[in-house]
């Protein structure tokens, strides 16, 4: 069939929603210094490597997964020290959970409600499940605007809040008293995304129990298992037996179970990476807050968020040099000349640190000639 027909057809039948959305965009990132998606950059330990790879020859293949994934859950349990009569449910990274929530609580007419800027797949998800979605802006700062956020939770009555704790793409953690107050005055379900818990100071999973509509949600992304995709929900049986069933039952295949528990028996080869990132977050945000016309922002995140003019300039200068970040100009108004950072090995930080540098260099003798 001629594709203008193949497409007159599709626009026929498919929801608006769907024919506004602008994809997700992830961008070719062949022979580049990859720094745009907050991966884990450190590959893992020889003897680990051979350890997986025995138990991924040995495989069943051939089976279906196990649904219930007794033995990742009980792992999970372990390395997260998720408090007696909590519960987790598994999903294909935790994009796919963001979506199961909105479908489980998209009632019509009901309303997801986030903070912004902050992770772009609240609103892609609540958007192409049908949610309303209200978004209420951060402070200055990007630290949550309390009174403006508590308001609208009780004149929106959002089914669903999602705070990321560290946020994305920010990188601060919002203040824990400000986030349980929201918890407190909301009457939907709120769910903490910790995708950067290994790089951050604090998490709600200590105080599940004291919530009944709080559920924590993480990601093995970030830690180094982002090939993996693998993400879960923590909380209390009540809910997740529901959203249990909504979870198609074989969403994480044999041999994500299988290679996630071989890494989660080494959860602290993960996190003695975490903690490298982390001192060599502290050294690049030093570096960065040293170079003239670059203003950056703290991070309990493995990504720095930082300002400069002519954002897009830099960003494609930084491109031509074989770097690739993340642009953030133009996404939101908060956002406008913002470049997003991950912290990558000391040796790849060196590298976009210089061009950088050369980059901001060129343009400035541009405007000097001009
Ligand atoms: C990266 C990220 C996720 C998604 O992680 P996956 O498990 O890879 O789908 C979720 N929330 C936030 C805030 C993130 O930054």
């Amino acid at each position: 069939m001629p594709s203008a027909a193949v497409s007159s057809r599709a626009s026929t039948l498919l929801r608006g929603e769907i024919l506004d959305l602008h994809a997700y965009h992830v961008p070719d990132s062949t022979g580049c210094v990859k720094l745009d998606a907050m991966e884990n950059p450190y590959r893992l330990p020889h003897e680990l490597r051979n350890k997986i790879a025995a138990a991924v020859a040995d495989a069943a293949i051939n089976r279906y997964p196990d649904p219930a994934a007794a033995s990742l859950k009980e792992q999970i349990r372990g390395v997260t020290g998720l408090p007696d009569g909590m519960e987790v449910l598994l999903g294909n990274g935790s994009d796919e959970l963001i979506q199961l929530l909105a479908l489980a609580l998209n009632k019509p007419g009901t309303t997801l409600l986030s903070v912004e800027p902050s992770f772009v797949m609240y609103r892609m998800i609540a958007t192409f499940t049908g949610m309303r979605y209200v978004g209420v802006p951060l402070a200055a700062d990007f630290s949550l605007d309390l009174s403006a956020t508590l308001a609208a939770v009780r004149r929106e009555q959002p089914a669903l809040v999602f705070l990321a704790y560290p946020n994305n793409p920010t990188g601060n953690l919002f203040s824990a008293d400000a986030v349980a107050q929201i918890i407190e005055a909301a009457q939907g379900l709120v769910v903490v995304d910790e995708a950067y818990y290994a790089f951050a100071g604090d998490s709600f999973i200590p105080h599940l129990a004291r919530y009944p509509n709080l559920l924590v949600m993480r990601t093995f992304s970030k830690l180094g298992m982002a090939g993996l995709r693998l993400g879960f929900l923590a909380g209390s049986t009540a809910w997740l037996e529901q959203l249990e069933k909504l979870r198609l039952p074989y969403n994480v295949g044999v041999l994500p179970q299988l290679v996630a528990v071989k890494l989660l028996e080494h959860h602290e080869t993960l996190l003695q990476q975490a903690e490298q990132i982390k001192r060599d977050r502290a050294a690049l945000y030093r570096q960065l807050g040293g170079i003239a016309g670059v203003r950056v922002y703290p991070s309990e995140a493995n990504f720095l968020l930082f300002r400069v003019a002519h954002a897009t300039e830099v960003f494609d200068g930084l491109k031509r040099r074989g770097v690739l970040i993340k642009n953030l100009h133009g996404g939101h108004t908060m956002l406008n000349d913002c470049l997003r950072v991950t912290v990558g090995t000391p040796d790849e930080c060196a590298k976009f640190v210089a061009a950088l540098q050369d980059t901001l260099n060129q343009l400035a003798q541009g405007e000097n000639h001009a």
